[in-house]
């Protein structure tokens, strides 16, 4: 098979599966945005997959940014680890940030923002499995940080919340994560500093390849998905 065929399988079996997660718990399937993860992908496999879908996620500036350059019509989301000094260069390339990991990084992002005349799309990443490895916003740090965060609401779109669940097949240990999320985003949303400014958080950026569905179960607007979209892709020789 080649590469478009074994992407255009695998996008339409993922498409599938959303859909039916979306069956199950009484949702409409367009409410659920796929983000192919391509960090892990040859160029060549990128480029053919633009040709079926048009946004992507990228964890590291840089290789967001060559890539933007020379696919501009493809949506491009940053979803790892922003270090302050790249905040410019992400500010330039992404159309989202889904990695907003702290308040020290929010107020650089404002100050890049304002510098640049933007106004970029931002996702407050939270860790609700409270796993020492996981970077982002406990959730009490969220809250007791809200007023500040929506006090800069001007310079910056603060669209929602994005969480990583542990590593495990273990549903019972992924689906709590996923629907705390979904609880914190409920009761940020009702808080009157949100309010004031009509910030709603309809976006939950949580979900990868292997628990993708139970996330959608519980809630998720973006799924990021990086190996079961290339699964099956083979490097040319
Ligand atoms: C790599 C990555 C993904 C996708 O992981 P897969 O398991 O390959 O689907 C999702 N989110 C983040 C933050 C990632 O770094």
């Amino acid at each position: 098979m080649s590469v478009a065929e074994t992407l255009q399988k695998n996008l339409s079996s993922i498409h599938d599966s959303i859909a039916a997660a979306c069956q199950r718990s009484g949702r409409d399937p367009s409410s659920v945005r796929l983000v192919a993860v391509t960090k892990y992908a040859e160029w060549e496999w990128v480029q053919e997959l633009s040709r079926l879908h048009s946004t992507f996620g990228e964890n590291r500036p840089q290789q967001l940014a060559e890539r933007q350059a020379l696919l501009p019509q493809v949506e491009w989301h940053l979803i790892g680890q922003l270090q302050r000094n790249k905040v410019k260069q992400a500010l330039q390339h992404a159309a989202m940030i889904h990695s907003v990991d702290s308040l020290r990084l929010l107020q650089e992002i404002v100050k890049v923002a304002r510098g640049l005349n933007l106004r970029p799309r931002l996702l407050l990443q939270v860790n609700v499995s409270g796993e020492e490895s996981k970077s982002g916003f406990t959730p009490d740090e969220l809250r007791s940080s809200w007023p500040e965060i929506t006090e800069h609401s001007e310079s910056v779109s603060i669209e929602g919340l994005m969480t990583m669940a542990p590593e495990t097949d273990d549903l019972s240990i992924v689906r709590p994560v996923f629907a705390g999320l979904r609880l914190l985003r409920d009761e940020l949303a009702v808080r009157p500093e949100s309010q004031q400014r009509r910030i709603s958080l309809p976006e939950l950026s949580m979900g990868m390849s292997g628990d993708y569905v139970p996330a959608i179960e519980e809630g998720a607007t973006l799924v990021r998905i990086g190996s079961r979209v290339f699964e099956g892709c083979e490097v040319q020789p």
